[in-house]
């Protein structure tokens, strides 16, 4: 019984690093399709006891959360053409914006950013 919830564990986070970032409708699609059918309640309860374990974390982009393995620090970039969310890291932004400490008075301690726009393979089309 155990051994089969630690593959079904390693089966969502398998979707989810091949998938890069996924929504819980993306990872049961894949799921479905690549592996024998898992039922929408046991793909949640391995995603939270995933996002307990520190494993994989839980991101908002836009105004929708998708899923991720952890990594490490990084931004995000989504094309407004085909939905990609590319990450970003954050050697690529001026750093200045990486080194601020206070803004406004208030002590920073963490920095999000979700850039938009056209993603490299759309703007050769
Ligand atoms: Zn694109
Ligand atoms: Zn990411």
């Amino acid at each position: 019984m155990i051994r089969r919830n630690t593959n079904q564990r390693q089966i969502v986070f398998d979707s989810l690093a091949c998938l890069g970032h996924a929504t819980s409708d993306d990872l049961i699609n894949h799921i479905n399709n690549n592996y024998s059918n898992i039922s929408l309640a046991t793909i949640y309860r391995n995603l939270t006891i995933l996002l307990e374990e520190k494993q994989i974390k839980k991101v908002k982009i836009g105004d929708i959360d998708v899923y991720e393995t952890v990594k490490e620090k990084h931004y995000h970039f989504k094309c407004r053409a085909c939905g990609n969310i590319i990450d970003i890291s954050p050697d690529k932004i001026p750093n200045d914006i990486n080194s601020i400490k206070m803004i406004d008075n208030n002590d920073v301690l963490d920095l999000d950013i979700v850039f938009t726009g056209i993603c490299h393979r759309c703007i050769k089309k």
